[in-house]
């Protein structure tokens, strides 16, 4: 899934690309695709787009009577459309402007989980679904983040992909925020104190950086074996710290990739697929 560095280097490709164009029309290709009824996006038809920005994994299109708040989820791509073809592969939704190409939203896969929320500006913000996000994740003091980590004891690589807690990070880079941070992916956030709040800190700080800095060479998104990894889906390659394998504890889901050296001490941690063969 697109993290923090993908969607907005995006965001800013979109701005160049798309500001200052006039909204003719948008059109949902899927019924799925538009998940608020008011304000209705044909306020924002015959406006400018003023800027494209991001919040969290969202892209903001922002007109002066609606914005529209978009969500790529696992295959979820903003295409520049010159054809704008009746049945666009993957189509869920699409901007049109009053000239030149279309913005077009395509979801592969049948999961249909991108969407589309149009909101009134000046509350963008505190309506959903940006009401219940935390702060950007590269906007976060040690001491705010401290503060985070109080409000719920849990381990380290879930408080930051939960979108709840600090907006921004995925799986991936949760993997590497811990690999850099050199604290384990189970570290209860209720022990790292100021100390290991500014280890993390320092590493989102970083990471983010590094995706950015790639991201931003790129004509359009990258695909997700390409970003910069250190540990994520790196499993029996060397740690590019100190050589020692790169680990994994899978989950249906998703997979957590660590260093034992560098993370926890020499320790393995339990590999959840394999303990359950065990039992
Ligand atoms: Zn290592």
């Amino acid at each position: 899934m697109p993290e923090l560095p993908e969607v907005q280097a995006h965001a800013e490709r979109l701005a160049g690309e798309f500001a200052g164009r006039v909204l003719a029309r948008f059109r949902p290709l899927k019924f799925t695709a538009l998940r608020t009824a008011l304000p209705a996006p044909d306020d924002a038809y015959g406006q400018p787009l003023l800027a494209v920005r991001r919040r969290g994994k969202y892209i903001i299109l922002e007109f002066e009577s609606v914005q529209f708040a978009v969500h790529l989820m696992q295959g979820g791509r903003l295409l520049v459309d010159e054809k704008q073809s009746a049945k666009p592969r993957g189509g869920q939704a699409r901007f049109v402007f009053d000239e030149g190409p279309a913005l077009l939203l395509t979801e592969a896969g049948t999961e249909r989980r991108a969407g589309v929320w149009c909101l009134p500006p000046g509350e963008v913000e505190s309506s959903p679904p940006l009401d219940v996000l935390g702060p950007d994740a590269d906007t976060v003091t040690p001491e705010q983040m401290v503060e985070l980590f109080a409000r719920k004891n849990q381990r380290i690589h879930g408080f930051l992909r939960d979108q709840r807690s600090i907006a921004g990070l995925g799986r991936r880079l949760s993997n590497e925020v811990c690999h850099r941070a050199e604290i384990s992916p189970f570290a209860m956030t209720g022990k790292l104190g100021i100390e290991g709040a500014t280890k993390i800190v320092e590493a989102i700080r970083a990471t983010i950086e590094e995706g950015l800095d790639d991201e931003r060479t790129r004509t359009d998104m990258s695909s997700s074996k390409d970003r910069p990894s250190a540990v994520h889906r790196r499993t029996g390659a060397p740690c590019p710290r100190c050589g020692d394998e790169i680990r994994a504890v899978e989950y249906s889901g998703y997979t957590v990739n660590y260093c034992a050296t560098c993370q926890t001490n020499g320790k393995v941690l339990a590999d959840n697929t394999t303990s359950r063969f065990l039992k």
